[in-house]
C-alpha cells in the first residue's frame, strides 16, 4: 500500500500547482489521475475551436514569474493544444510527472477512525493511505450523462466535445449533426461548418454570447503586465472575478436610454465577459437594469443573422444575461447565414430520439455521417460524487449532499475530516478566472497543513454551525443576485434530478480571499482540530451578516469615518446630512408635497407621498430615525417612497421637533399633534377619513409607539396599526443585543446613550412616554408589526415590546430579520436583501388599513 502524507485527485491546474506546493513544503504526495497525461480541461476538450475565454495573460499561472517570462501566449485566448502544451511545459519545468500516477482513477475513499487517515482505493487496484486528501477533480470535468434515446443505434460517428479524439476529427464533405448550443458548441460549430458538407445544430436553450475580437496577444496589456507584475497580479487576487477590470460604479438605469446604449456599445467592441457584465454596477442584481443588456445583445445577433425567424430563435429570453455562462464567439451568429447550416429549434420540435442514421425531432428526421455531442457538465459536484467517499461514522458525501452541496468555504466539509476540495461548490470557482481561485485555494490548503504540522495537529474538520453559517452566506448572496431565475449548470439545473441549488459564491474572487485569510488569523474560525497537542474546537460563523449589509459595512470601515458621537450636534447633522447624497433614490410615486402642519409648540414640515393609483388613499403617518436628535423627511425619503409603493398608501412623513434644542417629551407631542390634524384633514389631504396608521423607525418608532398610547389615552383619533421597524422602546441600555451588538454595527451602544443623553434627563427616561415599553398598561393599543434586526443594540427591547403587547392581547406580530443591522431595513435599493421585510412591512401596512389590492 502507498503511504503519503498528502493525496491529490486531478492533474489540471490545480493538482499541478498543489503536488509542487506540497513538495516545497516537505510533503510527501501522489497524484492520480484518469488521464493519461497532464492537463485536465485541457487534456480532455479537444473539440475544433476549444480555447479560453478569459485572456491567457490572466488565464495562467501567476506564482512563478519565470513563466510569465518564458511563456510567449500566441493569441488573446489561447487554443487549446497551446494551452496544453503550457501545462506540459509546468509539468516537465517542475519535475511534476514523477509524482502523478497517470490512466488511474480514484474510486473511493474511507476515513479510518482509528488511523486519522484516508484509505482510497483505485479503479486498478492500487491501494493508498494518507494524511490528507484533495480532490482537485475540476469543476468541469464530469461530463453530463446522455439523457437522450437511441444513440447506440447510430450507425455514424459519435463525439462528445468533453472526449474529443486525440487524432482530431475531420468533417470534410460529412453531414454533421451537433447537439447542444452551450459555450463548447458555440465554440466548435463556426470550424465544424467550414468543414461540413451540412450542418445542423439542434438547440433547446439559446445562449447569449459576445465576440471574441480573439488575435495576437494585446501588445498592451503584455506591457502593463510586464512593467507592474506584482501589483497586476495583486489586483487579479483582489478583483471581483480574478482579473483586474473596471466595474462602473452606477445602474444601468441610473443613465438615460443613449448613454447606456452608447456605453454597451463601446463594451461589446472591446470584448472580454467580465468587463461586459461589468459595464453598469446592478446588471446581475436588477431585472429591468439586465433586461436593457439582454436586449441589446439580441439587437446585435438581429443585425448579425440575414434570416429573421432564425435570430429569433438565436435570442435568449428566457433568463437574465450572464446568469448562465455567457459564451465568447468567433462568427457563431455569422455561421447561420451560411447555406449549408441550418438551426433546430427543440423547444418548438423536442427531440424524439436518435435513430440508426440521424435525429428525429417532432415532425421530422434527419440524417446525419456524424453525431456532435455539446450537452455539458455535471458541474461542480460531479466529479466530487462520482467517487464514493465515505467519512466520520459511515457517512457518504453522496448522501450528504442529497440535498445539494455543503460546505465551509469550498474547501472543507463536515463529517469529513482531512479532505479538501478544490474550486469546491461554495467557492467563486466557475465565476472567477479559474487559475487565480485555484492558486488562492491551493495556497490555503498548503498554509494550513503547514499550520497544522507546526501545531502538532493532525485532524481539521469543520464544524457544523461554521458549515450551515456558510451556506446561508452562500445562499443570502445567491437570492440578491438574478442567478436562482436561470435553469442553467450553476444551479445544477442542467441534470435530471440535480438538487437546484446555486453552487458558487458569488460575492467575488477579492471578499472571498478575504474571508479565507480572516478563517485563519481568527485561529482557523469554524474549525474543530486534533492531535498530540490535544483537542480544540473553534466554533463560530464567519459571516453572519447578510452578504450586502457585510460589504455595506466594509465600505464603511473602508472610510475610516469618525464615530458620530464624538461631534458636535451640528457636525453630525451636517455628517449625516452629507452621507445620505451617495444612496439610491427609491422608487417613484404618484406624487410627493411638501408642507407645514401644526405641532405642539409651532409649525412642522411634512412631506406627502401620494400613490400612482387613483385616490382617495388610506393614510401612514411616518416618523423618521434619527435618535431624536438626527434626520428629516430627506433622510428617510427613499423610505418613504418604498412604503408608499408596496402599501398603496399615502405616507405623511412628518418632522418633528428635535433635541437638544427640544428635548423630551417635544417629540411625541410633537407626533400626536401631527396625527391629530391629520386625522382631522385626512379628506382635505386625499386621504380616506378613519383609515390611518403609524410607522416609524428608530426612534421614530419610539415616537410612534408613543402616539399610539397617547391617542389611546386620549379617546382619539383612531389609529389602526402601528409598524415599528428597530424601535427604541426602552431606556434600558443593558440587554443582552446591547452587549453582543455594541460596535461595528453603525448604531452603537456608544451612539445610542449620546441620544438619549441629548434628549431626555436620566429622571424622564422611565417615562412611558420616552420607554413605551414602561406603559402601565399596553391593552388596547392598535395592531402591531414591528420588526427587529439581528445585529442591533435595540434588538432585544422591540422584541421585548412585540411580547409585552401580545401579553397584554394586542395584536401584534414580531418580524425578527436574520443578518441584517439598525441601519439596514431602511436602505432601500441598496439593501436588496432587505426587500423581502420591506415587502412585508408594506403588506402589514394594507392590513391594518384595509386597503384594496391593486393590479
Ligand atoms: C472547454 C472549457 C473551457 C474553459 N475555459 C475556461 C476559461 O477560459 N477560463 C477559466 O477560468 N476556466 C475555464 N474553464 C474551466 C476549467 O475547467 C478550469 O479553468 C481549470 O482548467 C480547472 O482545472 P482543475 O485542475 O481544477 O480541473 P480539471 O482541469 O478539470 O482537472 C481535473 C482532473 O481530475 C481528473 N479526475 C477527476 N476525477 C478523477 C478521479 N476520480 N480519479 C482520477 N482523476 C480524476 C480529471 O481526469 C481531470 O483531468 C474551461 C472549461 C472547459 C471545459
Amino acid at each position: 500500500m502507498v503511504d503519503v502524507d498528502v493525496v491529490v485527485v486531478g492533474a489540471g491546474f490545480a493538482g499541478l500547482y498543489l503536488l509542487h506546493r506540497l513538495r516545497g513544503a516537505g510533503f510527501s504526495a501522489k497524484v492520480f489521475e484518469t488521464g493519461d497525461d497532464v492537463g485536465g480541461t485541457w487534456y480532455w476538450n479537444r473539440y475544433p475551436g476549444a480555447r479560453c475565454d478569459v485572456e491567457s495573460l490572466d488565464y495562467s499561472y501567476t506564482f512563478d514569474p519565470a513563466f510569465d517570462a518564458e511563456w510567449e501566449w500566441s493569441e488573446k485566448y489561447a487554443p487549446q493544444p497551446e494551452i496544453l502544451r503550457y501545462l506540459q511545459h509546468v509539468a516537465d519545468k517542475l519535475d511534476l510527472r514523477r509524482d502523478i500516477k497517470f490512466s488511474t482513477r480514484v474510486d473511493s475513499a474511507v476515513w479510518d477512525e482509528a488511523s486519522s487517515r484516508w484509505r482510497l482505493r483505485t479503479g486498478q487496484g492500487n491501494e493508498v493511505s494518507c494524511g490528507y486528501y484533495v480532490m482537485a477533480t475540476g469543476c468541469l470535468s464530469m461530463p453530463k450523462a446522455l439523457d437522450i434515446d437511441g444513440v447506440e443505434r447510430f450507425g455514424g460517428d459519435v463525439y462528445f466535445t468533453s472526449k474529443w479524439p486525440h487524432e482530431g476529427v475531420d468533417f470534410t464533405g460529412k453531414r454533421v449533426g451537433v447537439i447542444g448550443t452551450g459555450s463548447s458548441a458555440i465554440q466548435s460549430i463556426p470550424i465544424i461548418a467550414e468543414q461540413a458538407a451540412a450542418l445542423t445544430v439542434f438547440q433547446r436553450t439559446p445562449n447569449f454570447s459576445i465576440p471574441a475580437y480573439n488575435g495576437p496577444v494585446p501588445a498592451g496589456k503584455k506591457a502593463a503586465i510586464a512593467s507592474r507584475r506584482a501589483e497586476y497580479r495583486a489586483d487579479a487576487r483582489l478583483s471581483p472575478g480574478g482579473v483586474p477590470a473596471t466595474i462602473s460604479e452606477v445602474g444601468a438605469m441610473q443613465v438615460s436610454e443613449a448613454e447606456r446604449i452608447a456605453r454597451y456599445e463601446a463594451a461589446w467592441q472591446k470584448g472580454g465577459i467580465i468587463e461586459f457584465l461589468g459595464t453598469f454596477n446592478d446588471l446581475i442584481a436588477n431585472a429591468e437594469s439586465n433586461e436593457t443588456l439582454c436586449e441589446f445583445v439580441r439587437s446585435k445577433i438581429r443585425a448579425v443573422v440575414d434570416d429573421p425567424a432564425t435570430a429569433e430563435v438565436l435570442c435568449p429570453s428566457s433568463f437574465p444575461i450572464g446568469t448562465k455562462r455567457l459564451c465568447v464567439d468567433t462568427n457563431y451568429y455569422q455561421t447561420y447565414n451560411r447555406p449549408h447550416v441550418r438551426l433546430v429549434d427543440l423547444r418548438k420540435h423536442p427531440l424524439a430520439t436518435i435513430t440508426e442514421t440521424g435525429v428525429d425531432v417532432v415532425g421530422e428526421s434527419f440524417d446525419f455521417d456524424a453525431i456532435v455531442f455539446a450537452t455539458g457538465f455535471d458541474a461542480m459536484t460531479g466529479a466530487i460524487v462520482a467517487v464514493d467517499i465515505t467519512g466520520r461514522n459511515g457517512l457518504t458525501l453522496k448522501d450528504k449532499w442529497s440535498e445539494g452541496p455543503k460546505t465551509y468555504l469550498g474547501l472543507t466539509i463536515a463529517g469529513f475530516p482531512n479532505l479538501f476540495t478544490i474550486t469546491g461548490p461554495g467557492s467563486p470557482s466557475v465565476l472567477s478566472n479559474m487559475v487565480v481561485s485555484i492558486e488562492q485555494h491551493v495556497n490555503w490548503i498548503v498554509g494550513c497543513l503547514e499550520d497544522m504540522r507546526r501545531d502538532g495537529l493532525a485532524v481539521i474538520e469543520p464544524t457544523e454551525t461554521a458549515e450551515a453559517g456558510w451556506v446561508q452566506h452562500v445562499n443570502d448572496f445567491g437570492d440578491i443576485t438574478l442567478f436562482p431565475r436561470a435553469n442553467s449548470w450553476y444551479m445544477g439545473a442542467n441534470v435530471p434530478g440535480k438538487p437546484r441549488v446555486f453552487l458558487p459564491y458569488v460575492g467575488g474572487v477579492g471578499t472571498y480571499r478575504t474571508i479565507c485569510d480572516e478563517v485563519v488569523a481568527r485561529d482557523y474560525l469554524g474549525f474543530a482540530v486534533a492531535g498530540s497537542s490535544g483537542t480544540r474546537v473553534n466554533d463560530g460563523v464567519i459571516r453572519p451578516v447578510q452578504a450586502d449589509v457585510g460589504i455595506m459595512l466594509e465600505l464603511i470601515a473602508g472610510l475610516g469615518l469618525p464615530a458620530l458621537e464624538t461631534m458636535s450636534v451640528d457636525d453630525a447633522r451636517a455628517f449625516s446630512t452629507s452621507m445620505a447624497t451617495q444612496r439610491p433614490p427609491g422608487p417613484d410615486v404618484g406624487e410627493i408635497v411638501d408642507g407645514v402642519l401644526p405641532g405642539a409648540a409651532g409649525d412642522l414640515d411634512y412631506r406627502l407621498y401620494r400613490p400612482a393609483s387613483a385616490g382617495p388613499h388610506p393614510i401612514v403617518v411616518y416618523f423618521h430615525g434619527g435618535g431624536w436628535v438626527l434626520g428629516s423627511h430627506d433622510s428617510d425619503d427613499p423610505f418613504c417612497r418604498d412604503l408608499c409603493v408596496r402599501s398603496d398608501a399615502m405616507i405623511i412623513s412628518v418632522n418633528y421637533r428635535h433635541a437638544p434644542e427640544a428635548r423630551f417629551p417635544a417629540a411625541p407631542d410633537d407626533g400626536f399633534a401631527a396625527v391629530q390634524w391629520i386625522a382631522a384633514n385626512a379628506a382635505s389631504l386625499g386621504g380616506v377619513p378613519g383609515k390611518l396608521a403609524v410607522a416609524g423607525w428608530s426612534a421614530g418608532a419610539n415616537v410612534a409607539a408613543v402616539v399610539c398610547q397617547l391617542a389611546r389615552d386620549a379617546g382619539g383619533p383612531t389609529i389602526t396599526g402601528q409598524l415599528l421597524v428597530t424601535p427604541v422602546t426602552d431606556s434600558d441600555l443593558s440587554r443582552r443585543s446591547y452587549v453582543d451588538n455594541a460596535d461595528g454595527y453603525i448604531l452603537t451602544a456608544p451612539l445610542m446613550r449620546w441620544f438619549w443623553d441629548h434628549y431626555a434627563d436620566p429622571s424622564d427616561r422611565a417615562d412611558p412616554k420616552a420607554s413605551p415599553l414602561r406603559a402601565t398598561s399596553l391593552a388596547d393599543l392598535p395592531p402591531a408589526l414591528i420588526v427587529t434586526c439581528e445585529f442591533d443594540p435595540l434588538r432585544d427591547e422591540g422584541a421585548a415590546y412585540a411580547d409585552a403587547l401580545a401579553a397584554a392581547g394586542v395584536q401584534v406580530r414580531h418580524l425578527p430579520c436574520r443578518g441584517q443591522i439598525h441601519t439596514s431595513l431602511t436602505a432601500v435599493d441598496a439593501i436588496l436583501s432587505g426587500a423581502a421585510a420591506r415587502a412585508e412591512m408594506g403588506e402589514a401596512l394594507r392590513q391594518f388599513l384595509g386597503a384594496s389590492v391593486p393590479v
